[in-house]
This record gives structure tokens, C-alpha cells and sequence, in this order.
């Protein structure tokens, strides 16, 4: 099963990826994680990405096309879930030809809704480990102690791109250059748009029907 995940920043692709690989088994692809371990990594790619990143740019089109279409060339048969790839519909064109070069196509696309406001919340709020990834809320999913991850003591950062100012320019980002996405998919009939502003837990239970049916 091949799925493409959809969705603004901070609208839950992450979280509802985990169950999803949990589930089914499918390898979670997300070009932001890729995109990170490159720069802690120091590599070519890494240094040319870190000032868009940082400023709530989208990293450039070939750039991205490279990367993601090595990452899908090495995916298991088993599946995967696109996670932040495609982003604009020059990326979809691209992902389309390589997935038809490797005899395979993208079985869903599953779209996650959340207005900003409720988003600029999320993501404002959001704090992670550095050591071992665990994503927290200051408000919504606190640590048992303030500020330290519960995993392993580490500290826990905000994300460079996760204050206030950068989240508005991701979100007009992801407004102007990915939504039109949807349409685009929307023409193959495989797109399920989920309201994801409700318990994340019934969201996925909704993906397991859509999945499932
Ligand atoms: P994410 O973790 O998916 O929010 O991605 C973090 C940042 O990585 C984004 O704000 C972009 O700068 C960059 N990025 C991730 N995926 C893409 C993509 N498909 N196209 C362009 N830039 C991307």
C-alpha cells in the first residue's frame, strides 16, 4: 500500500503516520525528517536546505526531487507513506513519473483539514527531543517533568521553524503552493479529506475504515 499524506504543517500528519506504520507496516517517508538528518549530518544537500527551512521557505523543487526520488527508488514493496512529499504540484508531476517508472502507483491520498488558528496553537506549543525524536505540547501533551523528555532526560527544543513568525510563513506556504495539490489528486479519485481538529485518535480510526474498506 503506497499512501500520500496531505496536510498544513502541524495538522497531524506525524502523529497519524505512527499509526499507520504500526498497522500496516509501511515505511514512513517524510522529507522534513530526511531534510534534518541531512543538516545534523552536515552534508551538501543539508547546508544548501538550512536557510529555506529556517526562514519557512520550501527547500527548491529540484533539490527535494532528487532526494525523495532516491528515498521511493530504495523503498521496500511493501509500502510506504509520503509524509511532507509532494508540496507543490511540480513535485506530484515528478513523484507520478517515478512511482510509473518503478511499476507502482499511490493507492491514497489521504488529506488532514485543520484551520490555522487551531494550527499556529499546535505548533507554537509543540517541543521535541534532539536525542530520540519524542514530540511533546507545552499545553495538549506535557512531559512529566517541565521541559525534559521523558524517554531519556534530554532537553527539549523548539524547532527553529516552529515559532510564531515562521509558522505564518509555512502556513501561507502551504496555502499557496500546496493546496492546489488536492485538486490535482482529486482528478485520480483517491482522495479522503478527514477533519483532523478532532481527537487524533478517532481521525485514525477513520483512516483504518478508508484503509481497510
Ligand atoms: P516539515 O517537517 O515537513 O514541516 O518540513 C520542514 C521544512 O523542510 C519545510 O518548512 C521546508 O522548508 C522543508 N521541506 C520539507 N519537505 C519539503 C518539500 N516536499 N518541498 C520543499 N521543502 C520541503
Amino acid at each position: 500500500m503506497r499512501i500520500v499524506l496531505l496536510g498544513a504543517p502541524g495538522s497531524g500528519k506525524g502523529t497519524q503516520c505512527k499509526s499507520l506504520v504500526e498497522k500496516y507496516g509501511l515505511l514512513h517517508m517524510s522529507s522534513g525528517d530526511i531534510l534534518r538528518k541531512e543538516r545534523a549530518a552536515k552534508s551538501e544537500l543539508g547546508q544548501k536546505a538550512q536557510s529555506y527551512m529556517d526562514s519557512g521557505a520550501l527547500v527548491p523543487d529540484d533539490l527535494i526531487i532528487e532526494m525523495m526520488s532516491k528515498a521511493i527508488k530504495e523503498a521496500p514493496k511493501s509500502g510506504f507513506i509520503l509524509d511532507g512529499f509532494p508540496r507543490t504540484v511540480n513535485q506530484a508531476i515528478e513523484l507520478d513519473k517515478a512511482m510509473a517508472d518503478a511499476g507502482m502507483k499511490i493507492d491514497f491520498v489521504l488529506n488532514l483539514e485543520v484551520d490555522d488558528s487551531i494550527i499556529e496553537k499546535r505548533i507554537t506549543g509543540r517541543r521535541s527531543c534532539p536525542k530520540c525524536g519524542a514530540v511533546y505540547h507545552i499545553e495538549n501533551m506535557k512531559p512529566k517533568q517541565d521541559g525534559i523528555c521523558d524517554n531519556d532526560e534530554t532537553e527539549l527544543v523548539q524547532r527553529a521553524d516552529d515559532t510564531a513568525e515562521v509558522v505564518a510563513k509555512r502556513l501561507d506556504n502551504y496555502h499557496q503552493q500546496t493546496e492546489p495539490l488536492v485538486d490535482y489528486y482529486k482528478k485520480n479519485g483517491n482522495v479522503y479529506d478527514l477533519r483532523s481538529d478532532r481527537d487524533p485518535e478517532i481521525v485514525k480510526e477513520d483512516i483504518f475504515k478508508i484503509l481497510d474498506f
